[in-house]
């Protein structure tokens, strides 16, 4: 059986709505934020979500290759 998947638009469209606001997780034992990054997969931590928030857009706009 051949099948071929054809993205959703409505997934998609909440898949990027929410990509960066997933994944975001909180060590208890560390007592960090945790946040693997949607856009390159790099681990980034910070001490509570407003800081996590600058970190991710620092990580973006500065930081972050995309992947290339
Ligand atoms: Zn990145």
């Amino acid at each position: 059986m051949i099948s071929y998947e054809i993205p959703d638009p409505f997934t998609t469209f909440v898949a990027n709505k929410y990509k960066n606001a997933s994944g975001l997780v909180y060590d208890f034992f560390a007592r960090e934020w945790y946040l693997k990054a949607s856009c390159c997969g790099e681990e980034l931590y910070a001490p509570n979500k407003k800081t996590m928030t600058k970190i991710r857009l620092y990580h973006t706009r500065n930081e972050c290759m995309g992947g290339y």
